[in-house]
């Protein structure tokens, strides 16, 4: 590892005046991302780079010194995908803020810095719509959604940001810039290589610009929502539901979830209801009747004691809202060790009664959230942070949920991406052979591991 002298004097004469930074006080907001029981190391900098220039020139020098670039957007990953490496540069891509719609070749060309929201807003500009939507969709870049693949609440039925990628510019470990395909919506010219780079979680290299594909936006929504004794009924009905339509949303809440964001919104939310299910269908007109009434026999039929719908778009989005608040709301209660378990459709209700099964084994409270439509669930495992006998629990519980899921064929990330906090599962995952073969990849484009060390593999 280099000398912290050196390192900063290269750093120095490389990159423009304010991009450098080392005052050991603002270095510390860098240092975590939303995985705060992950312990971090310090950065010996941060570099904010405003163009693709700046990374490269970065990549260049810790290159020669084999100092360690830990890339970093807004820092809203739940994983420790962001987290500090001891000495390592944190490489921060929130200030690259360019963007260009091409609204009649419905693209729009971003840089990593953009929050997903203002890419949202650039589109509507023109009268077209970028679809994934993460919870945290107004806090995340576009750097960190490609990089973690994000997904979230429309993905049942858009798809995930992956989806969305024609092109990319990355920046690779030894500074060179690469481009990797294009504009068109079709390419099969080579490797699919822009694939292997998104949800890479900056392993293998820094995403500096995208390509991003736009739709004309949906008609406007109507919204479903069921309430059920408990979670594994409302299990049930996402099962039937997704067999038979494709809703724009499928989300569902647990008791404990339901009641830590009715403490914070008063927004009336039946605080007695074992689950809470939204549904959302935006095909229009007869079609989203039809959609609708099928979502709400499912849930009758699943045992639901109350369900209703609305076409009304303010009350609509005030229920997404109170699901997208469900993470910051449980957090209220204690430190939550967040999960992102994926299983198939049909195993969900085999999930949530798991869930509940290690929750009551390990004494532990575990509200469970998640994009159910997807299959892939956020048991939020919390927990008092000075109670080191709580701590030993809640990790057990943390370890057990992601071994219920692999049991039934699923998933230990479906969004959130393996950062440090899943690294010892993923194995158990993979396998041996899959996981050495990711090793061989990393290897080949970062042989001297300086891309944030650590993390994914
Ligand atoms: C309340 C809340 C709700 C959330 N809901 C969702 C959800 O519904 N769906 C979902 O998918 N996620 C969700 N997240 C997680 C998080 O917002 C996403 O993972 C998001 O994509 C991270 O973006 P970021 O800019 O904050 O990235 P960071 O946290 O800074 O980084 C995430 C990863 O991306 C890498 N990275 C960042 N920028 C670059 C770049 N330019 N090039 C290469 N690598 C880079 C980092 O090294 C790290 O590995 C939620 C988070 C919160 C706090």
């Amino acid at each position: 590892m280099g000398d912290r002298a050196a390192v900063l004097a290269d750093l120095a004469a490389v990159l423009p005046d304010g991009a450098l930074v080392a005052d050991s006080h603002i270095v510390e907001a860098y240092r975590w991302d939303r995985a705060d029981m992950v312990v971090p190391g310090t950065p010996l900098a941060v570099v904010r780079a405003t163009c693709t220039a700046d990374v490269q020139a970065t990549l260049r020098v810790a290159a020669a010194h084999r100092v360690p670039v830990v890339p970093r957007g807004a820092g809203t990953g739940l994983s420790g995908g962001s987290t500090a490496v001891d000495g390592c540069i944190t490489l921060s891509t929130v200030g690259m803020r360019r963007i260009r719609v091409d609204p009649a070749a419905m693209v729009a060309v971003v840089e990593p810095g953009l929050l997903n929201v203002e890419v949202k807003d650039a589109a509507r500009e023109h009268g077209l719509w970028y679809p994934p939507d993460p919870s945290s969709f107004e806090i995340c870049s576009i750097g960190g959604n490609l990089a973690t693949n994000a997904g979230g609440l429309c993905c049942v039925k858009y798809g995930v940001t992956t989806d969305y990628v024609l092109g990319m510019e990355v920046v690779l470990a030894d500074g060179s810039a690469v481009r990797l395909g294009g504009r068109t919506i079709k390419d099969v010219a080579g490797y699919d290589l822009k694939r292997l780079f998104v949800g890479s979680e900056g392993t293998l290299g820094i995403v500096t610009e995208a390509t991003l594909r736009l739709r004309p936006p949906p008609p406007p929504a109507t919204t479903l929502v069921a309430t059920f004794p408990d979670v594994i009924a409302a299990g049930g009905a996402v099962t039937e539901i997704v067999g038979r339509v494709r809703p724009a949303a499928l989300e569902l809440m647990d008791r404990t979830a339901i009641r830590a964001v009715e403490d914070r919104t008063r927004m009336g939310l039946d605080r007695s209801c074992g689950a809470l299910l939204l549904g959302r269908s935006d095909a229009g007109g007869a079609q989203a009747a039809a959609e609708v009434k099928v979502m709400e026999r499912a849930c009758e039929q699943a045992g639901a004691d109350y369900v209703a719908s609305t076409d009304d778009q303010d009350e609509g989005e005030q229920l997404m809202a109170a699901r997208r608040m469900a993470i910051p709301a449980v957090e209220r209660l204690g430190t939550v060790l967040i999960e992102d378990v994926g299983v198939p459709i049909p195993r969900i209700p085999e999930l949530v009664a798991g869930v509940e099964a290690v929750a009551a084994r390990r004494a532990t409270l575990i509200a469970v959230i998640g994009h159910a439509g997807d299959g892939n669930f956020h048991p939020l495992v919390t927990f008092d942070r000075h109670d080191p006998d709580a701590v030993e629990r809640a990790q057990i519980a943390f370890a057990e949920v992601m071994e219920v899921a692999l049991a039934l064929g699923g998933t230990i990330s479906g969004e959130h991406g393996i950062g440090t906090l899943k690294r010892a599962w993923l194995g158990p995952q993979l396998g041996e052979g899959v996981l050495d073969l990711s090793r061989r990849i990393k290897q080949a484009l970062d042989p001297l591991g300086i891309l944030n060390p650590g993390k994914a593999l």
